[in-house]
């Protein structure tokens, strides 16, 4: 295993190093940001399991590149370092839980400052004069662009500061000025910069200042460092910069309360695109310095501050291969697999091209570059290829035409989209449904994943669920415990979940049967129904499943589905021989509907339903799901580590409840 990783480590770190050359001394990257931090975070996940990898020369211990031979070098007194980055709320919290920590302090003050995507400079003023500036490089030595910087329209030469000082920021250059800059290189048949930030770097970085001189680019302070300066906050660096005749950025804001800086967070992410800059995040700073020095630094950046950088929702990857996945209902789904890419935070390695109809219409290939998007907890899609991009013996993808599995002749029905193996002893369909039912959704079976079930599968030790409560029996013949991977206590622990799993609400049990179309929050509702087994049993007998129609939110195709899938005696059969083998217990539940009309917010992580199911079951019963807390939501539903919306919910006196006591409000009728 360690070989494995190391030698993953090691690809990881050349690809990296690689990247960072083109982007910090090129100023021309050969992958997107996301693609570049996804494989970051990769590294630093090896990294946390085996510290040995983190050497000296791991990308994780180094900040930028090493400096292009063409400048003269600076030597920083003071390190420049990078940020930490933050992907989610969860990252942030762990961030202030350890500053506190390390202060000793139970109240933090944080500075939050827009992340301004440019490329930090430093410049040095000797008794008021500008004396020297210099690019961060490698954080010990920068690059010298004195000259280059003094061409910058708002760098001030000379400042009223008897002591010797160096101003921090960023070079960025304004949106406006990038769309010029860019049109002019087009007319005049010059490489496009691809953005920003990329423009900025590429024009600071010149070695004759005379080009930058005709580049627009603008600074941005936002540290001061010397000796003496007797500033106590990072609030008064902004104002005596200010006071300076430095330009800062106009929205900085002091905050108190993580859900000051949450909210901060949010807006900052829904003016980014009006802004006249680039941002990619939102930094949190310690407000108070000698709190900064107190907490000091890591290798690669200070303690007291982190980037919580904005989800990129979007991101250009590769597609590596295209495989179809067959399901348990048999509908055939291809997928992408793709480069690893970071988006929003997740890291994105597959997505879904939801069927034939889709593949043709976009012309995705494999080895295509594609734009991927990802939007809440919803399966990332891929946008469209990127033709430019396309290889040249690229071919248009030929769909299969048997099952992957079986062989059988693959179907598609009239007016469907989807295509389909009818094989019903197709293995890769009774292994998927084997999966869903000992999911969590349904008998929830710890220590029976998916490797396991294929495993028990292919030796032919299961078959249909019902052999699952066998397994101990058969056991005594098969003797799993002397299998590679299993072992004596291993075996126990499956044998007693399987015994724990035996007493099932009949929700989850009617969600176990896999019906096309009756997933969680149908069952739920089917279950609240008919209250006891026995009751819906007599409707399965009887025929009277038409009944469930009065169900607001069952329709009728469900019904059809649930009528269908009892009319295959081997699915009777299989109920009846669970039901003799499970306790299935009855469903309690109220029967008066509040939620007509209301909004409802969920908000951290459900444990029983996905999001999407959960706001199902609300818009079925004639609620809202809404994504924002206000004094008008009625409910707002926590999961755990719920974060900012559940302070609000609290703040402005909205009912908030946990999980299971939202599955118990849900009305039968
Ligand atoms: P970073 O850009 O994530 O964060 C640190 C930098 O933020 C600081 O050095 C400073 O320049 C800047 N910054 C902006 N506003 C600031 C503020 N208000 N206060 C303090 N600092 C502020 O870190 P990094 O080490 O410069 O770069 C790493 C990032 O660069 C990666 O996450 C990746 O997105 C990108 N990168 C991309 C490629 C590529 O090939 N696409 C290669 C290397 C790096």
């Amino acid at each position: 295993m360690l070989a494995e990783k190391k030698k993953r480590h090691a690809e990881l770190s050349k690809l990296l190093s690689n990247y960072s050359r083109q982007y910090y001394i090129f100023d021309d990257p050969s992958v997107s940001d996301a693609e570049y931090d996804a494989l970051y975070q990769e590294l630093l996940s090896i990294e946390s399991e085996y510290p040995q990898l983190a050497t000296k020369s791991s990308p994780s211990q180094k900040v930028g590149a090493k400096i292009s031979k063409d400048f003269r070098k600076i030597t920083h007194k003071q390190k420049m370092l990078s940020l930490e980055n933050a992907f989610n709320e969860e990252d942030i919290q762990n961030f202030v839980d350890r500053v506190k920590k390390l202060t000793g302090r139970s109240k933090i003050e944080f500075m939050l400052e827009p992340k301004l995507d440019g490329l930090s400079a430093s410049i040095k003023y000797h008794n008021g004069i500008m004396v020297q500036a210099s690019t961060r490089g490698d954080g010990s030595i920068g690059e010298d662009v004195t000259e280059n910087m003094k061409t910058l329209h708002n760098v001030p030469k000379k400042i009223d500061f008897p002591e010797n000082v160096e101003v921090r920021g960023e070079v960025v250059m304004l949106k406006k000025d990038f769309e010029q800059l860019n049109e002019q290189r087009q007319r005049e048949g010059e490489k496009l910069f691809s953005n920003p930030r990329n423009a900025a770097a590429g024009s600071l970085r010149q070695l004759d200042f005379r080009i930058t001189a005709q580049r627009k680019l603008t600074f941005f302070a936002y540290s001061l460092v010397g000796k003496n300066l007797n500033l106590i906050s990072q609030q008064e660096i902004f104002q005596t910069l200010r006071n300076l005749g430095f330009t800062v950025s106009d929205k900085i804001k002091l905050c108190h309360s993580q859900e000051e800086a949450f909210e901060f967070y949010k807006i900052m992410e829904q003016q980014r695109s009006d802004l006249d800059y680039d941002i990619d995040g939102v930094v949190y700073k310690t407000n108070d310095l000698s709190l900064q020095k107190q907490m000091g630094n890591a290798t690669k950046y200070p303690r007291h501050s982190i980037a919580y950088k904005f989800p990129a929702q979007k991101a250009q990857t590769t597609i590596l291969d295209i495989v179809v996945q067959v399901g348990r209902t048999g509908n055939i789904t291809p997928v992408a697999e793709l480069a690893p890419v970071n988006i929003g935070g997740v890291i994105v390695s597959r997505a879904t091209l939801h069927n034939r109809d889709e593949i043709e219409k976009k012309d995705i290939r494999i080895g295509d570059r594609v734009v991927v998007q990802r939007a809440g907890d919803v399966i990332p899609q891929i946008l469209h290829p990127i033709i430019e991009h396309r290889p040249k013996e690229s071919k248009p993808f030929e769909f299969p035409t048997v099952c992957p599995c079986c062989g059988s002749q693959l179907v598609r029905e009239e007016e469907e989209v989807a295509i389909k193996c009818e094989n019903l002893d197709c293995s890769a369909q009774l292994v998927e449904r084997l999966i869903h039912f000992v999911s969590r959704q349904a008998f929830n079976i710890e220590g029976l994943g998916e490797q396991n079930i294929k495993f028990l599968f292919n030796k032919g030790i299961i078959r249909s669920p019902v052999d699952i409560f066998y397994l101990q029996e058969k056991n005594q013949q098969y003797h799993l415990e002397n299998e590679e991977g299993w072992g004596k206590q291993s075996v126990e622990n499956l044998f007693r979940s399987i015994e724990t799993a035996k007493n099932i609400g009949l929700e989850k049990f009617i969600n176990a049967l896999g019906i096309p179309q009756i997933g969680r929050a149908a069952s739920i509702l089917i279950a609240r129904f008919y209250k006891t087994f026995s009751n819906f049993w007599n409707a399965v007998e009887q025929d009277k499943l038409s009944e469930l129609i009065t169900i607001n939110g069952i329709g009728d195709l469900m019904i059809q589905d649930l009528r269908n899938f009892f009319k295959v005696s081997n699915n009777l059969e299989v109920m009846r021989r669970l039901s003799a083998v499970v306790n299935i217990l009855d469903t309690q539940g109220s029967t008066e509907s509040e939620w007509t009309g209301k909004s409802i917010v969920f908000t951290g992580t459900l444990n029983t339903l996905s999001r999407d199911e959960a706001k199902e079951i609300v818009e079925k019963l004639g609620g809202k799901a809404s994504s924002s807390v206000s004094s008008k939501t009625y409910l707002v539903v926590a999961g755990e580590n719920a974060g900012s919306k559940l302070e609000k919910a609290r703040n402005l006196g909205v009912k908030v409840v946990s999980e299971q006591e939202f599955l118990d409000m849900i009305p039968s009728k």
